[in-house]
């Protein structure tokens, strides 16, 4: 059997590891011209549902590269107002020295990339394909294509598969705009930080809506291109960020962080102190987008995982958990020559309950309705 995945993200190059594992014939086709291309993003949240589809998905030096460039385990998730008042405080028990809680996406993705070197392709942006009786062709921008047995969509929230296989569904945009950005942890940033800011995730809501998220990236290995950090997020509307889309969209890095240092003027001496000692150029903007319903398709060659079948807000810390999900549940329907319909089935299932809850978390943190 060949397998075609596109999109070399979380899901698509965890599904490619398993299969490989197996012996399945498979290839990954990425848009982007390498690995660094791009600003990847920066902390991601694991929880046990990700970590268990990695375990039973990855083989072990995989798993093991995994672990050696994950963060250190945090035990804290907690809310502050703007004056760094404490609104609440959840601890969890430490995890253990093999644990993996939260991870740098460019670390993940390369750590996931180990051993793909013959089955990654990178600079193949997917196009179309056709399917027919006895497989798929699948076709890139560059002119070339391909044949394969099942192609599967891994290629995130703007997915060209599904768009051709479900050209009604909807991705609904909730309004709310993020600048991310990093801020260094330094000696002397060690020293500032509020000793939570450190342990977990934090939140601090201020007066007008807006939030202002950090999160500490403390690497047990570093990758070569930079060290520890804190992941600094504003959240907000267009009009609490005083920013259209156009303007947003169009800023770049240093203009954007100048935005996010202007939003926090009137905030806790502490967070203007760390946001001062930022980098400027790491910043970035996004639009936070969902699904409402999780799509059903019939197709038996055709299928979907990840973002580009239910994506989600960040908002309950389960889009890469759903994706990881979906990647070990695929792996075995292809081992085991499943039909693709059960599959779908159950990943629909899961991934509803976690876009549900996303919106529902979204609604409340983000003080937004978000319509259906
Ligand atoms: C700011 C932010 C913070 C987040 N934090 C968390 C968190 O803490 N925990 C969590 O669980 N989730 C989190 N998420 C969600 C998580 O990042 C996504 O759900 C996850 O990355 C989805 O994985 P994926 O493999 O489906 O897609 P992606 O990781 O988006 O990968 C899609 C890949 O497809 C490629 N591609 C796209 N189009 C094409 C094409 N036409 N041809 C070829 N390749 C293509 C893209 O370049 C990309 O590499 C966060 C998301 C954001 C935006």
């Amino acid at each position: 059997m060949r397998v075609a995945i596109m999109g070399a993200g979380i899901g698509g190059l965890t599904l490619a590891q398993g299969l490989l594992k197996a012996g399945v014939d498979v290839t990954v086709y990425e848009r982007d011209p390498s690995p660094q291309h791009r600003n990847q993003g920066y902390r991601i949240h694991i929880s046990p549902v990700g970590e268990e589809a990695l375990a039973a998905t990855l083989p072990s030096a995989v798993r093991r590269r995994v672990i050696a460039t994950a963060t250190q385990p945090g035990d804290l998730v907690a809310g502050f107002d703007h004056q760094l008042d404490s609104q609440f405080e959840q601890v969890f028990p430490i995890a253990g020295p093999d644990a993996v809680t939260s991870v740098d996406r460019y670390a993940f993705r390369r750590a996931l990339m180990t051993g793909l070197d013959d089955v990654l392709r990178f600079g193949k942006q997917f196009t179309s394909y056709a399917e027919g009786q006895d497989g798929v062709e699948i076709s890139f921008a560059d002119g070339s294509s391909a044949a394969v047995d099942v192609l599967v969509g891994a290629d995130g929230v703007g997915s060209v598969v599904r768009s051709q296989l479900l050209p009604d569904f909807d991705v609904v945009d909730i309004g709310v705009r993020c600048v991310y950005g990093k801020v260094p942890v330094t000696p002397e940033v060690r020293a500032l930080a509020p000793e939570a800011f450190l342990r977990g995730f934090c939140y601090a809501s201020g007066p007008t809506g807006l939030g202002v998220a950090f999160a500490p990236t403390l690497f047990r290995e570093p990758p070569a291109e930079y060290g520890d950090y804190l992941m600094a997020v504003l959240v907000g509307t267009n009009s609490l960020l005083d920013a259209s889309d156009d303007e947003l969209f169009g800023m770049a890095a240093p203009e954007l962080w100048s935005l996010f240092t202007r939003s926090v003027t009137d905030w806790h001496p502490t967070i203007r102190a760390l946001i001062a000692r930022g980098e400027p150029d790491a910043a970035f903007p996004i639009t936070l987008r969902t699904c409402i319903t999780v799509p059903t398709w019939t197709s038996a060659r055709v299928t979907l995982l990840g973002d580009a079948v239910h994506p989600m807000t960040p908002a309950a810390g389960a889009g890469a958990n759903t994706a990881l999900w979906d990647a070990a549940r695929l792996t075995q329907a292809l081992i085991s020559g499943e039909d693709l319909a059960i599959y779908q089935q159950e990943m629909v299932a899961n991934g509803q309950k976690a876009v549900t809850e996303s919106l529902q978390n979204a609604e409340r943190m983000f003080n937004v309705t978000i319509a259906a």
